[in-house]
């Protein structure tokens, strides 16, 4: 695709967004039979699943930690999932985006639990349309907690981007493609404390600051849905 003459006419982005706006969210908490804990969610036309196992007991044994379970991301993209077909097997980006994946759910995890354990945390994109990280993050919290896997709070992640010199919530394709900066972020919404902050591009101060600011809005929202898909699915209501 060509790049458009503008991202941005008349303050409506070219899906139809205001910049605030987050895209269409869906999320399920226990899709997985055979997973321990599950979930899926839709970001737009991001696909994604994430499948929990564990906590259980550590192979290869030299990898166990003796004091804490160890938390085992893999992000991984499917063929299909992009216009053309991608490679299977991991690569540069997905081992990047594991990582960074760990390090944003640690956090909340009492991995100090299930010592010599392993939890494993699987995220398998299906469609991916632009931040897929953050839908990846944030089904694989409510996996993890579908997993009944004992958590001080729950993890919630958008990315927050710069086009036509507009700093706007959760950029589709196009944005983060011809956009001048991608943000995407995770954070402890009830907290506010950050757990991943990556850039690609430049912010000003001010406009770092207003990303922050937005990216806060974002998460909170996404903690709603992922809160209420959690309440729904097991049942609990307010007050009890
Ligand atoms: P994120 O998906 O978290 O935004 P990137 O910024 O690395 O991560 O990727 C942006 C988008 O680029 C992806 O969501 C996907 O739509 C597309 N993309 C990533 N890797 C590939 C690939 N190997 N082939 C085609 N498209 C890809």
């Amino acid at each position: 695709m060509e790049k458009p003459e503008k991202l941005i006419v008349d303050g409506k982005r070219l899906d139809g967004r205001a910049p605030d706006e987050l895209r269409q969210l869906k999320i399920e908490a226990g899709v997985l039979e055979r997973a321990d804990g599950s979930a899926y969610v839709e970001l737009g036309a991001n696909k994604v699943l994430a499948a929990v196992y564990g906590p259980r007991e550590m192979h290869p044994r030299h990898h166990q930690q003796p004091d804490m379970a160890v938390l085992r991301c893999r992000y991984n993209m499917a063929p299909f999932s992009v216009d053309e077909r991608k490679r299977p097997g991991p690569d540069r980006r997905s081992v990047e985006i594991s990582k960074v994946t760990r390090e944003a759910l640690e956090p909340v995890v009492f991995l100090e639990l299930y010592p010599r354990s392993v939890i494993d945390v699987f995220i398998e994109v299906l469609q991916a349309e632009a931040g897929t990280r953050t839908a990846g993050i944030n089904a694989a919290a409510v996996a993890l907690a579908d997993a009944g896997i004992p958590m001080r709070d729950m993890v919630s992640s958008v990315a927050v981007g710069k086009v036509d010199g507009t700093i706007v919530l959760d950029p589709a394709k196009d944005e983060d493609q011809w956009g001048t900066t991608d943000m995407p972020i995770a954070m402890i919404p009830r907290k506010k404390l950050i757990t991943l902050l990556q850039m690609d591009g430049h912010f000003t101060g001010e406009e770092f600051k207003q990303a922050l600011d937005l990216a806060f809005k974002g998460c909170e929202q996404i903690y709603e849905a992922q809160r209420r898909t959690l309440m729904e699915k097991y049942a609990i209501k307010q007050g009890e």
